[in-house]
């Protein structure tokens, strides 16, 4: 393990995966630095007023049942480092045209309640999901791996492989359960007859049973902020406002992580990567961009339907199938009029969002790639079906087209917030198929970013994987 070098590793971008990478090589006993252009660590797990003052926006990432479940993050001391979660009463909900909705309350006989005919296989379904949940965790937020349960594996995959809309079909007999189960799948941002994206649905409405939907008191930046507050106490350094463009010119060091998406790695200087492996990068897919709004309130948003005004995410989307055809048709190019919508209300249960008795609300829908359409209009229109006079109550907005989110975030290319499609091609493979992707083909070089398995979203894994890769290759 002795070397001349100033440093052992250099972790370029300091997102999630930037962070749980330069933590997981401290806690090694690494020499390492982090680089990242912006002016705060944190990547797309930021909180900026990004309307009024005191308003307190999540400019990326909002809701986080996979940091809070994340297999490395929780063995972290992050609540000693300024990080309380906030759980909602209600996780997450699906509005319904004329008034009507669908919880997803914590408990499963409660949420399978409401669902008619579809109780008995709702109860069945996600009692049987949440208990192999512990044993197949560690393979699906992972690369591909043996798996230490086979049998649980094989069992949630036979569900998990299915398109969102078949698995709706042969488990669910009413609308509205379809409706709550698509609104969950959805977050795949892929067509939904698209093989595998039951999966998303499924983790995600599991996770909601187990563990809830909690955000960060004070804005998902407390997250991002207790994960590089660790870092810097436990040794690590952060260099801000270090845009990366050259690797010859970065400190001296062993090894480099990447928290970059391909597209930016074949646009670095000096990479020393192989023709066949930039061939294989310039194959790799992103899938779909969003466009974000924020809005400072005067009051909470009006919801018709009580138990809305207790959720802390709400999905819209008039039906499963009109979900179905909203996201097909962002990958043909179009928009929709009625698109599906991600919504969130902080302020409702964290008053440090927003000044005394006013409120934020965070949202978007997907567009194609680099399409840069204000969809803000077809956001509020869906916002108030259930919720009339919703933009009475607008003090200010913030839109973010995806323009503005790559401005803001190189790693968003074209507004893609996953760091790349996360179809059954792309994976668990991700960005090259290798058993180890985190590996270029420069033997130092490495790539830690949401572009390697598990994917998109903000739970570290990426990085953590990464790390240990790091650390078997060189510092054995
Ligand atoms: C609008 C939006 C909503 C989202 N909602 C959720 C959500 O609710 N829940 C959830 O779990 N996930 C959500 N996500 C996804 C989640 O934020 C990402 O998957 C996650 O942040 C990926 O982490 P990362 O470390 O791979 O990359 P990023 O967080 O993108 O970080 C990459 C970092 O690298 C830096 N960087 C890039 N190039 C360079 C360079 N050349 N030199 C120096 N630094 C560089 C960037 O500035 C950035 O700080 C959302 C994302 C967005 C944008």
């Amino acid at each position: 393990m002795t070397s001349t070098s100033t440093y052992d590793a250099i972790i370029v971008g300091s997102g999630p995966n930037g962070l749980a990478a330069a933590i997981r090589l401290q806690q090694a006993g690494l020499r390492t630095l982090v680089l990242e252009q912006a002016a705060t660590a944190g990547g797309a797990t930021r909180t900026e007023e990004l309307t009024l003052p005191g308003f307190r926006h999540d400019v990326g990432s909002a809701i986080h049942p996979l940091a809070f479940a994340s297999p490395f993050l929780r063995t972290l001391p992050l609540e000693q480092h300024g990080l309380e979660w906030v759980f909602p009463e209600i996780p997450f909900a699906h509005a319904l045209p004329g008034g009507k909705a669908r919880m997803c309350y914590r408990d499963i006989e409660r949420t399978a309640s409401q669902l008619g005919v579809d109780h008995k296989r709702y109860s069945q379904l996600m009692n049987r999901l949440t208990r192999q949940w512990e044993d197949i965790e560690d393979t699906l937020l992972g690369p591909l791996s043996v798996p230490s349960n086979p049998f649980s594996l094989l069992n949630f995959g036979l569900q998990a492989i299915l398109p969102a809309d078949r698995f709706n079909k042969w488990n669910f007999r009413e609308p509205e359960t379809r409706a709550l189960f698509m609104g969950a799948a959805a977050h795949a941002i892929m067509p939904l007859t698209w093989w595998g994206t039951a999966s998303f649905g499924m983790v995600l409405t599991l996770l909601a049973h187990k563990t809830g939907w909690p955000f960060p008191k004070g804005g998902a930046g407390r997250l991002t902020a207790a994960m590089a507050d660790f870092y810097r106490s436990s040794g690590g350094e952060i260099r801000l406002e270090t845009k990366v463009s050259d690797l010859e010119r970065l400190p001296d060091t062993r090894t480099i992580l990447l928290d970059m998406t391909p597209e930016q790695l074949l646009h670095l200087k000096n990479s020393g990567l192989s023709t066949g492996y930039r061939r294989q990068l310039e194959r790799y897919k992103y899938g779909a961009g969003v466009c974000k709004v924020d809005w400072a309130l005067r009051e909470p948003v009006p919801f018709t339907h009580p138990d809305l005004r207790r959720a802390g995410t709400i999905h819209f989307g008039d039906s499963a199938r009109a979900i179905v055809e909203a996201e097909a048709g962002v990958f043909s190019g179009k928009t929709s009029p009625t698109p599906y919508v991600l919504f969130a209300q902080h302020s409702v249960f964290d008053e440090s969002r927003a000044p005394e008795g006013n409120h934020t609300a965070w949202a978007y829908c997907h567009v194609p790639l680099n399409s840069d359409l204000d969809q803000s209009g077809q956001i509020e229109d869906q916002i108030e079906k259930a919720a009339p006079g919703f933009r009475d109550v607008v003090l200010s907005r913030s839109v973010k087209t995806t323009k503005l989110m790559e401005e803001w975030n190189p790693n968003l290319v074209g507004g893609d917030i996953n760091g790349g499609r996360q179809d059954l091609t792309q994976l668990f493979t991700r960005p090259v198929r290798k058993l180890k992707p985190y590996r270029t083909s420069r033997a130092n070089l490495y790539i830690c970013s949401s572009s390697t398995p598990p994917g998109g979203g903000v739970h570290g894994m990426c990085g953590y994987h990464a790390a240990k890769t790091v650390l078997k290759d060189h510092f054995n």
